[in-house]
């Protein structure tokens, strides 16, 4: 028989956890519900659809989806009925309760195609409250044979009720040498560019790829670095980055920086990163800073960071005055 379509491949570095996801299916023992939870850009859609496909198939070759089985070419069209994805509406940001009602009244009917169904509810931690209480009705009633899979970014923001009834699936940040041969697959950048962009995407491949077909980011981490390098820090600069870039990337900026500073102090100044040359005179910036002081502003950064993705109300212009604010402390003997 024909083979209707291949599905696409689970990327290198979450090989591991698909093969946990197969064993839910080989040893007949599949949560009514998982939630995959990571960050954006590790490939955790792929992981969804993968493992729908596998739900679905009529006939597994050897623990994967065959690819040419009524489910798998009907999910390879996007009309399998049985398969129920869901998503923020363009132009919103969240879940609606609307939304959920639609798919537990769907999750009721008996399965018409093969023996189950499955909903994906990607971006689940963007569910309104009222949605997420009536997808816990849904959790706490299962229809037969029914799997839910929820993808999130932000694993805090899911309620405990139902994080509960649900199997949790972490998709990490891999380590630069587990992606180092898919990004010289999928990239002609340079090795230091791509270490870079590797960086500033949070360890997220998928992401560094976008971040490396636009050199924007290099033009944030040279204006935060020019900035940080003039004799008196002026937040209004790194403020005037937001007309068009998001907190979140000037950040990210500054963390590479005070990252690469310190090994700066590591190794001496012959060591060679990606974000300073010899031009930059490190030497006069970080001469007067000890190693603890870059340390202190190294975990400011990651209290920033953790404070962004926890979704805590910063005003932008607020955030980037106080970091400001500690990079005159330090590194020109300023107040804060
Ligand atoms: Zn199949």
């Amino acid at each position: 028989m024909e083979v209707c379509n291949e599905f696409d491949d689970i990327y290198s570095w979450n090989l591991l956890l698909w093969k946990q996801l197969k064993e839910f299916v080989v040893k007949k023992r599949v949560p009514q519900a998982i939630i995959i939870n990571g960050q954006n850009g590790l490939g955790k859609t792929a992981l969804a659809n993968k493992f729908a496909a596998l739900l679905l198939c009529h006939d597994l070759v050897k623990g994967n989806a065959c690819g040419y089985c009524a489910s798998c070419c009907l999910i390879r069209q996007g009309s399998h009925i049985d398969l129920s994805y869901i998503s923020a509406e363009e132009g919103s940001n969240i879940i609606k309760i609307e939304q959920i009602r639609g798919l537990s009244e769907k999750l009721t009917k008996s399965a018409a195609v093969g023996k189950r169904k499955v909903a994906i509810i990607d971006g689940a931690d963007t569910m309104q409250d009222k949605a997420a209480n009536s997808l816990l009705k849904t959790l706490e009633e299962p229809s037969d044979n029914t799997i839910i899979i929820l993808i999130t970014t932000n694993i805090a923001k899911v309620p405990a009720t139902i994080k509960s009834r649900c199997s949790y699936v972490p998709v990490t940040t891999p380590l630069f040498e587990q992606v180092s041969s898919f990004m010289s697959n999928n990239t002609d950048a340079p090795d230091a560019d791509i270490r870079l962009a590797y960086h500033f995407s949070m360890q997220a491949p998928l992401t560094t790829l976008d971040v490396l077909n636009n050199d924007r980011f290099k033009n944030i981490i040279g204006t935060v670095k020019s900035c940080y390098l003039s004799k008196d820090v002026r937040a209004t600069e790194l403020i005037g980055l937001l007309k068009s870039d998001s907190l979140t990337e000037i950040i990210k900026a500054s963390y590479l920086i005070i990252y690469e500073l310190i090994s700066f102090k590591v190794f001496g100044v012959s060591y060679a990163g990606p974000i300073f040359s010899s031009y930059d005179n490190v030497d006069s910036l970080i001469g007067n800073v000890d190693i603890y002081e870059l340390y202190e502003i190294y975990d400011y950064h990651n209290e920033l960071y953790s404070e962004i993705s926890m979704g805590t109300v910063w005003q932008p212009n607020t955030m980037l005055v106080s970091l400001g604010c500690v990079w005159n402390k330090f590194f020109k003997g300023g107040v804060c």
